[in-house]
């Protein structure tokens, strides 16, 4: 490929004049070419922006620089609307469509009334959603309640794109139909205006002096530095990624088959191959005519069903930490490589007996680093340290401290045994070893065995991403007014901070009130932004509990009877193919649950297998009779050796979670445990918080 001189993204926008003040929301651009790395620029109108593209093409032609230049939004929609819609699969024709459509000034345009103009010609219920205006417009549903969507949602790289919104989303934080309708038209202008000179990836051949090519920054972007305006800061990192990446890894970037949706540069098309399959809609069902079943079966049953689906990745083995191992390690070389000396001393062959002895030197030594390269010969020494490759007939190494060392000589007392103070190659590991295996989380002492067997880069998950989502009218946020009926939501920070113990990417999905529709967006929001859900509250089957009844009514939810206290209901389903967990809103069952269910089953997910925690039979320090049927955890720790447990079993006391230490483990037979009997105590850290 002939390489770019020139690389410049634009951060687009659909809507209107944002004022000369540089704000977000607003289109940035900016610009790298080789010699000089320019400042993002604001342009605060689509017409400003049109005319500096203009200009910046035609100064690139003129000085015969190749440019690429980035757009953020979908060059293509999703398969089957350009034919619906212009009569041909050719996305080009249909970026003419649009802009012979719309209609764009810079206080006003007509984009929610062209996608209410085509969701009319599909019965007026999509496949365009979201409405920006006070006035509404037939055929564009506001929200996604009477929403039907002839057309697949999702581009096919959207699929593999975590977190991208879809095309038809014409309103709300981070949309982007509408700066794809109010894109298009004017990619499709510069485009005739320069006929010949433009090509379009993926969809045509890159062979002229200007590519225009589809780029997510937040596909490769961290969050954004607190002191500046994401977007600009957005379009600079872009640039400077792209400029800096080798002819040959941009090429292997661009080589991308999608001929009607198109693709985002960057993300890899053959991923299929690497992420795992989808869960089974059926994962969560349970066996028929069972009424409450016991922790152990459904633990088994969440095990079976469940399998990775985090992606894999390489990354250095510096980056290792936490991360779970997606194949097994196997030694590239021994360790040690060489038989080496353990001590710092003096070098010779085979040990020696009981008696004085004393041994010519031979000149030089070995160091760690700088071996030395002859050979000693029998009845000769050689001065070695710590961590040199024992030197051609040296097998065996005496103390420093117990020789005399004399100019040309040393003197030392017997016995000493053959090979004493030797290292031997591969006595810790043999090169083909495996030395870690999948599934493994990684610790900071594997990543010194990887390192020392000569592995310099790991494959592994890429970290699940699993969103907390509490819900229930009488939810507060900390530091706003609770009013009288209100109470703090207590749940989320716990959740997403076990998450983060757990070494999973939490995700703050925030509270909805108990409103069936707003739940429901919610829960579409995060199946989006995650791989897996956390709720917590509205999970039984009251009146209130919509978070059971839209699982039920999506058809993919289980009301888990598990026989635990404390610990129901749990709602487990599949939310547009990403599981959730439904937690009791009670914030000790709400743990206790996580604890026993989440952890494992979200291990699972990411890839780390199925963890037991570690638990210890202790005496008990209480007195307690259980009838049998259920399983019991109570919050416990450890003095003087004895469990105590607190006072309250109260599932809504939460100082007695954060008085605990650990739990107790009930059997689900009964019991009466007395003071000094053995119980089972699962310490906190056994579960990784
Ligand atoms: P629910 O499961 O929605 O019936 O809630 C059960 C109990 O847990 C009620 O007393 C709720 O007020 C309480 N609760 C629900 N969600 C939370 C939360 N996020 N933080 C603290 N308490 C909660
Ligand atoms: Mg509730």
């Amino acid at each position: 490929m002939t390489p770019f001189q020139t690389i410049a993204m634009v951060d687009w926008s659909g809507g209107n004049d944002t004022g000369p003040k540089p704000r977000k929301d607003a289109i940035w651009a900016c610009i790298a070419r080789a010699e000089a790395r320019e400042d993002p620029v604001y342009l605060r109108t689509r017409h400003l922006a049109e005319d500096w593209l203009d200009d910046l093409i035609e100064t690139e032609l003129a000085a015969g620089r190749r440019l690429m230049l980035g757009f953020d939004f979908p060059f293509g929609y999703p398969a089957g609307f350009a034919r619906a819609i212009a009569g041909t699969d050719d996305p080009l024709i249909l970026w003419d469509w649009f802009a012979n459509r719309i209609e764009d000034a810079p206080d006003r345009n007509n984009r929610f009334d062209l996608a209410g103009q085509i969701n009319r010609g599909f019965g007026g219920q999509g496949p365009f959603w979201g409405n920006g205006l006070k006035r509404d417009i037939a055929g564009l549903p506001r929200n996604k309640q009477v929403y039907r969507n002839p057309f697949p949602d999702r581009r096919a790289v959207e699929h593999l794109a975590k977190g991208s919104f879809t095309c038809w989303q014409m309103s709300g934080a981070g949309a982007v139909g509408g700066q794809v309708m109010m894109g298009l038209p004017v990619l499709a202008r510069l485009r005739h205006r320069f006929a010949g000179q433009i090509a379009v990836w993926p969809f045509e051949a890159l062979d002229k002096p200007v590519a225009f090519v589809e780029i997510w920054p937040s596909l490769t972007l961290g969050a954004s530095p607190a002191d500046r305006i994401r977007d600009a800061w957005q379009v600079e990192r872009v640039v400077r990624q792209i400029a800096g990446l080798p002819v040959g890894e941009l090429a292997q970037k661009l080589t991308v088959e999608a001929p009607e949706e198109g693709w985002i540069l960057g993300v890899d098309q053959n991923q299929s191959t690497i992420t795992p399959p989808p869960l089974r809609n059926d994962c969560f069902a349970l066996p028929a005519g069972v009424n409450w079943t016991p922790v152990d079966e459904a633990l088994a049953l969440l095990r079976d069903r469940l399998s990775p689906v985090a992606p894999i990745e390489e990354i250095p083995v510096t980056e290792g930490l936490g991360r779970v191992l997606a194949e097994d390690c196997v030694a590239l070389r021994a360790n040690p490589p060489q038989a080496n000396t353990a001590v710092d001393g003096y070098g010779f062959s085979g040990g020696l007996p009981e008696g004085v002895h004393v041994l010519p030197l031979v000149e030089g030594r070995s160091a760690a680093g700088a071996s030395f390269g002859g050979v000693v010969p029998a009845g000769h020494a050689i001065r070695v340290l710590t961590g040199a490759t024992l030197p051609d007939g040296v097998d065996t190494i005496a103390l420093q401290e117990d020789v005399t060392v004399e100019p040309g000589r040393i003197a030392l007392n017997g016995p000493l045994k053959p090979g004493a103070n030797a290292r031997q190659a591969g006595e810790d590991v043999a090169r083909g070893d495996i030395v870690l295996t999948a599934d493994r989380v990684l610790s900071a002492a594997d990543l010194a065995l990887a390192t020392a067997v000569g592995i310099a880069r790991l494959r592994v998950r890429k970290p699940l991403k699993v969103a907390v989502l509490s819900t229930g009218d009488e939810l507060t946020e900390p530091g706003e007014d609770a009013g009288q009926d209100g109470i703090y939501d207590a749940n989320r920070p716990m959740l997403l901070a076990a998450l983060r113990a757990f070494g999973h990417e939490p995700v703050d999905m925030g509270w909805v009130g108990d409103d069936r529709a707003a739940l429901k967006q919610r829960l579409d929001d995060a199946a989006q932004a995650a791989d897996a859900i956390l709720t917590s509250g509205g999970a039984s089957d009251g009146d209130e509990d919509h978070m059971s009844a839209l699982l039920r009514a999506a058809g993919a939810m289980q009301e888990w009877r598990i026989a635990i206290k404390p610990g129901r209901p749990l709602a487990l389903g599949l939310w547009g193919g990403t599981p959730v967990f439904g937690l009791p809103g009670n914030p000790v069952a709400a743990l206790v649950c996580t604890l026993i269910f989440a952890r494992p089953a979200l291990a699972q997910l990411a890839g780390a297998g199925w963890p037991k925690p570690q638990a210890y039979d202790l005496p008990a320090a209480f007195e307690k009779r259980k009838k049998p049927g259920r399983r019991e955890y109570l919050r416990a720790r450890v003095r003087e050796g004895r469990v105590e447990v607190f006072a309250s079993e109260g599932s809504g006391r939460i100082s007695g979670l954060s008085w605990a230490e650990g739990l107790v483990e009930l059997g689900d037979g009964a019991c009466h445990i007395r003071p000094g009997d053995p119980v089972r105590y699962i310490p906190y850290a056994s579960f990784g918080l």
